[in-house]
């Protein structure tokens, strides 16, 4: 049995849950405590104790700490890799892939400790000086995805600890193993009890105690758009600081003029790897139709030479489904697909393999249209749709016609065209030439529109969302 981590004790929870192997129904990962609200309280209670002195501790303490967090992680991102595409599905590469960029941003933080300034400025008044400093929010609520178990809650603890705040994580209950890793090397990191706790749990039960509690600070919450709008809310009685990273339906537009081996890949990637359970994923292929039916044949033959399997299968390249809810979900959405009129012509079946695991042969719709549900709603797995489109101007219409604004791409040699994509498309992240998902881990990473509230994440930008700035005047 894996426990919680409160107050820097290692405590029971008062039931377990078990963690399953989507990839192998038969395997069982491991039992992970869960909490009630109670515990979460006591971490909470915890991190507020811990906040008095960490929040003044010496930075070098903090960059120590955050160093030999990110060195453990690279150290073993063979073995955690195995253990999240385990628990996760995604395959081997990925998982590892992902362990090893959480260990590069908790490097990358760990740098940004001893860089945080401030600004002094002359003041208006005479002999009087003016100082810009930047302070921790305090105690900050983390709350995250089954989706990314290791690079989310790092891309949050990580500049949370460097900024001096002490952390509540709750991560999510499909993937506490990741999770679970993650806090045992934090816990031996050398910070002082408190300052790090894991309450394992549901949402509705341990997120929610974090979310309405007055001794929480801020949220940095990634999840769905309907928890996100819930949590935003219960935050805002308390007018406490939220930063809600949601959905996404990405778009990528393929011009006349693009590379069709270029187009192709980042099709492929996009929408499929990481069995399109991303939040970044294309999910619309928006199609000029001059290269229209070249692109959706080729494409055809690139889903159909892809191999579904077990996640810990060098072989594979698209892991299962993460749970039978989100299978029940996907195959609803080929159902709507088809019978909103667009065309399935490749994939969206359940398939077998020697074990019994989630496994989806990924789907491409054809001659989609943007107000289908296929084309609107975030569908959150293997399954994209094509749109074909008449012109540059209309693709961009067509890929701005969205609720969401997380990530966009294009595929296209036009130097003219892709910069006006880039001036004029509505999402936080736009790419040329590369996948709409898969991005660096040291550049500010969310949206426009529903898919994110609050200042951005990673990178230097970080900084805006887990620090208070504060503005002294002194007369000497
Ligand atoms: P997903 O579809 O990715 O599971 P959710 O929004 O349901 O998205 O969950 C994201 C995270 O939010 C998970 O850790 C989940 O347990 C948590 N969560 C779900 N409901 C609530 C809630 N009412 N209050 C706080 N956290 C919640």
């Amino acid at each position: 049995m894996k426990d919680n981590f409160i107050g820097g004790e290692w405590r029971t929870g008062i039931a377990s849950r078990r963690n399953i192997n989507p990839s192998d129904l038969d395997d069982v990962v491991g039992e992970y405590a869960q909490a009630d609200a109670g515990q979460a309280c006591s971490a909470i209670e915890a991190a507020r104790e811990a906040q008095r002195t960490w929040r003044n501790d010496g930075i070098q303490a903090r960059a120590n700490a955050l160093d030999c967090i990110g060195s453990e992680l690279l150290a073993r991102q063979s073995e955690l890799g195995t253990l999240l595409s385990r628990e996760e599905g995604k395959t081997l590469v990925e998982g590892s892939a992902e362990v090893a960029r959480a260990g590069q941003i908790f490097k990358f933080f760990a740098g940004e400790v001893v860089r945080t300034g401030g600004e002094r400025l002359p003041s208006v008044r005479p002999q009087v000086d003016v100082e810009i400093t930047r302070e921790p929010v305090g105690v900050v609520g983390i709350i995250t995805p089954w989706n990314f178990p290791v690079a989310i809650p790092a891309w949050k603890i990580a500049p949370a600890l460097a900024y001096g705040n002490s952390v509540v994580f709750k991560p999510a209950d499909l993937v506490p193993g990741s999770a679970w890793a993650l806090a045992e090397i934090i816990a031996r990191s050398g910070i002082p009890r408190g300052v790090f706790n894991l309450v394992m749990g549901r949402g509705s039960v341990v997120g929610n105690a974090i979310v309405t509690s007055p001794e929480i600070d801020a949220v940095s919450f990634t999840g769905s758009v309907d928890t996100g709008r819930e949590l935003l809310l219960q935050g805002a009685r308390q007018f406490k600081r939220m930063q809600l990273e949601m959905g996404g339906k990405n778009p990528l537009v393929v011009l006349d003029d693009a590379d069709l081996e270029v187009a192709i890949e980042c099709a492929i990637q996009g929408a499929y790897y990481s069995t399109g359970q991303r939040c970044t994923a294309s999910s619309r292929f928006i199609v000029q139709k001059g290269i229209y039916a070249r692109f959706v044949s080729r494409l055809g033959e690139a889903l159909a030479g892809l191999h579904v399997g077990h996640a810990l299968d060098p072989l594979t390249e698209i892991g299962p489904v993460v749970d039978a809810a989100q299978m029940d979900q996907d195959l609803a959405y080929i159902k709507i697909g088809k019978s909103e009129g667009a065309e399935l012509a490749y994939g969206g079946a359940p398939v077998s393999r020697s074990t019994r695991g989630y496994f989806l042969a990924p789907a491409l719709f054809t001659d989609a249209t943007p107000k289908m549900r296929i084309a609107r709603e975030e569908i959150f797995g293997p399954i994209a749709c094509a749109i074909p489109v008449d012109s540059y101007e209309e693709a961009l219409a067509v890929a701005n016609d969205s609720e969401f604004g997380l990530s966009s791409g294009i595929c296209t040699t036009s130097l003219k065209h892709a910069t006006h994509f880039k001036r004029h498309v509505r999402s936080g992240m736009t790419m040329v030439n590369v996948p709409t998902a898969g991005v660096d881990y040291h550049v500010p990473f969310g949206g426009t529109k529903a898919s994110s509230h609050g200042p951005r994440e990673q990178g230097t930008y970080a900084v805006d969302f887990f620090t208070t700035v504060k503005t002294a005047y002194t007369k000497a």
